[in-house]
């Protein structure tokens, strides 16, 4: 049972979630979570030839590498790369897509209007920013926030690929198709992704896809189904 003070800190990071306060009158009901074992996903080749020693990097050394990586295209408009920011000892790893347009100037990802709206999600299942791990699959901004293409999402997969083997968390939380889809290294849309639990690559370490903040602020119809994805996340991360 939480206690009234926690109950209405919740409802308020709801309410900035933009979910409705109707939903404090309807308790919602945690969807089950579907277990789905590693190998049901396409093969992909794995680190980039020439980035074999990225899995080797200490966060100092990998940090250094990625602000002066020339790895694929995106280098070459980034005011600068996103590494990635948060505890290192983080239980949770939340990962986006690719830094925008504040990010590149910031130099951390999710600064921007998705960022806000992530930090409430994340306040709503009693998490601080600066107690989770924060990164993205490309490392530096597609011009025009396009896509970043799959050449490119490949180039920067090591980076993110150490940096979740440095930290260890006990939970994935991905946001979006693209995020998604590299990790679980699948073409399967977001809407048949979530709402079952997923494993990365050999690990034992389960992954939860919900919908990307960027289409939530689109779309905020969507909303409680992604309360439903981290209150499902939120229950397996404690019966951890
Ligand atoms: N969207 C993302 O996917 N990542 C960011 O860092 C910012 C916006
Ligand atoms: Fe290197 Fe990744 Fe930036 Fe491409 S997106 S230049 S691979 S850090």
């Amino acid at each position: 049972m939480t206690s009234a003070t926690e109950q209405d800190k919740r409802l308020r990071y709801l309410d900035s979630m933009g979910i409705q306060v109707w939903a404090r009158r309807e308790p919602i009901q945690v969807e089950p979570v579907l277990v789905v074992e590693p190998g049901d996903t396409k093969d992909y080749p794995a680190a980039t030839a020439g980035q074999a020693d990225i899995a080797g990097l200490e966060w100092e050394a990998l940090r250094d590498r990625v602000l002066n990586c020339t790895g694929c295209a995106l280098h070459k408009q980034r005011t600068q790369a996103v590494f990635g920011v948060g505890s290192h000892t983080a239980q949770w790893m939340i990962i986006g897509e690719a830094p925008g347009a504040d990010e590149d100037r910031q130099g951390e990802p999710f600064v921007g209007r998705a960022g806000k709206l992530l930090n409430n999600m994340l306040l709503a299942i009693g998490l601080q920013r600066a107690e989770v791990y924060i990164a993205n699959i490309v490392k530096c901004r597609p011009p025009n926030n396009r896509e970043p293409a799959p050449e490119e999402a490949q180039a920067c997969a090591p980076y993110l690929a150490r940096q979740i083997a440095l930290i260890k968390p006990k939970i994935i939380l991905a946001l979006g198709r693209v995020a998604a889809q590299n990790l679980l290294r699948t073409d399967s849309p977001v809407g048949s992704l979530r709402g079952k639990r997923f494993y990365y690559e050999q690990t034992d370490i389960p992954i939860i896809v919900t919908y990307h903040p960027a289409y939530l602020l689109r779309s905020p119809q969507e909303k409680r189904k992604a309360w439903q994805d981290l209150l499902a996340a939120q229950e397996l991360f404690s019966s951890l």
